[in-house]
């Protein structure tokens, strides 16, 4: 999952992105409102945790540029004010959901995972392409009904295409779902995770279209 952190506390910041990485998100931090709306107005995200406090640019004001250009990212607000017309300004600006600081890391996965999951529009949290079940909530991955266990980045490509079965994603959606701004991109690294999924999960789970990307489940037809 590729996400947007807007958050100007450096040790907020910090928290947050290593948490976010670990769990096999790619994270972009940007420090300021102008740069949010910048960042926001050239890149796709699936998510944006929008601090409210920010120099240059007021969080609430992004989120409703966002809104009014039907940006429909989901979005959590970090809060720093606990006052319920701040909570309730952020929820009627668009947010999806909000979080009041100081927050645990853990609550902040949890909502994370409850929005995305509304959002991709799935009653049931879980995701199944053929005898293959993928639990975002408890990030487990069961092969007909056996535990499989994965890396956090194998993690983060599997969980990407079986959000979308059948669509096509190209390695450089893929790369997205698996790096920030700071880091260096491997060489190969999605075919590698690839490989590495293909060995565990079936060798024709996931399929390659040469030059295109890959997919799982049956391919959409082209419109
Ligand atoms: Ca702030």
């Amino acid at each position: 999952m590729r996400v947007l952190l807007v958050e100007d506390d450096r040790m907020i910041g910090e928290s947050i992105r290593a948490a976010l990485k670990q769990d096999g998100s790619a994270v972009d931090w940007v420090r300021d409102g102008r740069s949010a709306e910048s960042t926001l107005a050239t890149e796709q995200f699936d998510l944006v945790l929008l601090d409210l406090g920010l120099p240059q640019r007021d969080g609430l004001e992004i989120l409703r540029a966002m809104r009014l250009r039907h940006d429909q990212t989901p979005v959590i607000v970090l809060t720093a004010r606990d006052a319920l017309q701040d909570r309730v300004a952020g929820l009627d600006a668009g947010a999806d959901d909000y979080l009041v600081k100081p927050f645990e890391l853990e609550e902040l996965a949890a909502r994370i995972r409850a929005v995305t999951r509304r959002k991709a529009g799935r009653a049931e949290p879980a995701i199944e392409v053929g005898d293959v079940r993928l639990d975002p909530s408890m990030r487990q991955v069961t092969r007909g009904g056996e535990p499989v266990v994965l890396s956090a980045r194998e993690y983060a490509v599997l969980e990407a295409l079986m959000s979308r079965p059948g669509a096509i994603l190209s390695r450089a959606q893929l790369e997205d779902r698996l790096y920030g701004w700071g880091d260096a991109i491997e060489s190969n690294a999605v075919s590698v995770y690839v490989h590495q999924l293909r060995r565990k999960l079936g060798s024709d789970f996931i399929r390659n279209v040469r030059g295109v990307g890959y997919y799982v489940g049956r391919p959409e037809v082209s419109r």
